[in-house]
């Protein structure tokens, strides 16, 4: 079966010597991008679709969410909009409501949520566990987020739960829980932060996963100048997501490593923190993404045109890097080829926009310029 998108105004695919095609189209043959070229000399192909003079763009690759959580933090937003502060401690809300909801209806929920991105152009997302810190439900939530995607990721080490001190809680998240919520996971994950854990509890969390066959992922330099960028280059992990507050060693570190710093600016928003520079961190040579953070907590935007348009105007990102951070970059953080670009072999996972180029995503932030999503 081949598709054939013509009449393409704008192409991204991000091949090396030419990012971004004009007048251009694009042969997609058994879910594979088999072809890209000038619209003029489109080869045959079963089905056309006609993209109408818009942008085709990579689907977007999120790669950090909280997806699968229930409950409402709205109070806690406006709360923080008046001028209360946010301290890490607020996850423990989710967590009562996330316990309490019973799989069914937390499978519907995420699966809501999911519509909700795709709807917005997203095509590959990395859903967290996190919200249950007991073996249960820690578990029902990887098995929830494993029928949606296969970037899972094991979380049990979000926070603390009430009545646990950290180093016991520590021992059963690398011990039974990890054991439970393994099959169901790709990644693992700590927060590392004050208020959450420190360096060695988040080492020892890291490298239990690593022996259980998961890849390192971490959050990091969140909310201070943690040690958590460090530990992140230290294990040779995938993302260090977050990166608001960075020293200049660990910017060095991170361009030494290729670990990607995932860039959350949905956080920034819903806190009212400062941004992170990701000027900084590109002139350094770091590689970047950008993701939403998804979560009911400090990030409840599922639109990564959304995070695109504050990352240009507030990260010091040129539009056309904000995309690129959020496709290949989300790939990068992913560790996936497959998608986040659109060259010959990749999986035809595309976006078709209702705009003349993808400079629009920032400069018409808001609009819902999403007409069509493709995925292989
Ligand atoms: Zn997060």
């Amino acid at each position: 079966m081949s598709k054939a998108i013509t009449h393409v105004g704008e192409l991204v695919t991000w091949e090396p010597d030419r990012p971004v095609r004009h007048d251009a189209a694009l042969v997609i043959v058994d879910g594979r991008v088999a072809w890209v070229g000038d619209a003029a000399d489109v080869p045959p192909a079963d089905e056309v679709i006609d993209a109408g003079g818009g942008t085709v763009i990579p689907g977007f690759v999120d790669s950090h969410t909280h997806l699968v959580f229930a409950g409402d933090r709205a109070a806690e937003f406006a709360a923080r909009m008046a001028g209360q502060r946010y301290e890490a401690g607020g996850i423990r809300t989710t967590v009562a409501a996330t316990r309490a909801a019973g799989e069914v209806t937390l499978q519907n929920l995420a699966r809501a949520r999911m519509a909700e991105l795709r709807a917005q152009g997203t095509t590959t997302v990395e859903i967290k566990s996190g919200y249950g810190l007991d073996v249960d439900t820690e578990e029902s939530l990887l098995w929830v987020a494993s029928q949606l995607t296969p970037e899972t990721t094991f979380l049990g080490a979000h926070v603390v739960p009430e009545g646990w001190t950290a180093d016991d809680y520590v021992e059963l998240v690398t011990g039974d829980m990890l054991t439970r919520c393994a099959p169901y996971a790709k990644w693992v994950d700590v927060f590392c932060e004050t208020g959450a854990f420190d360096a060695d509890q988040a080492r020892t969390v890291l490298t239990a996963g690593v022996a259980a066959g998961l890849a390192p992922r971490i959050h990091a330099n969140q909310l201070g100048h943690g040690p958590g960028v460090q530990l992140a280059c230290e294990l040779g992990a995938a993302a260090a997501d977050h990166c608001t507050y960075l020293s200049d060693a660990d910017v060095a570190a991170l361009a030494e490593t290729g670990v990607v710093a995932g860039l959350l600016p949905g956080v920034e928003f819903s806190t009212r923190h400062p941004y992170p520079d990701a000027r900084r961190l590109l002139d350094a040579g770091v590689r970047i993404a950008i993701a939403t953070d998804c979560n009911p907590g400090t990030s409840y935007t599922s639109s990564m045109p959304f995070c695109i348009a504050l990352a240009v105007r507030e990260m010091g990102l040129t539009p056309t890097e904000a995309l690129h951070a959020a496709t290949a970059g989300g790939a990068a953080s992913l560790r996936r080829e497959d998608v986040g670009h659109l060259r010959p072999g990749a999986r035809a996972d595309l976006v078709i926009l209702d705009a003349p180029s993808h400079l629009h995503l920032a400069y018409r932030p808001g609009v819902p310029l999403v007409r069509r999503v493709l995925t292989a």
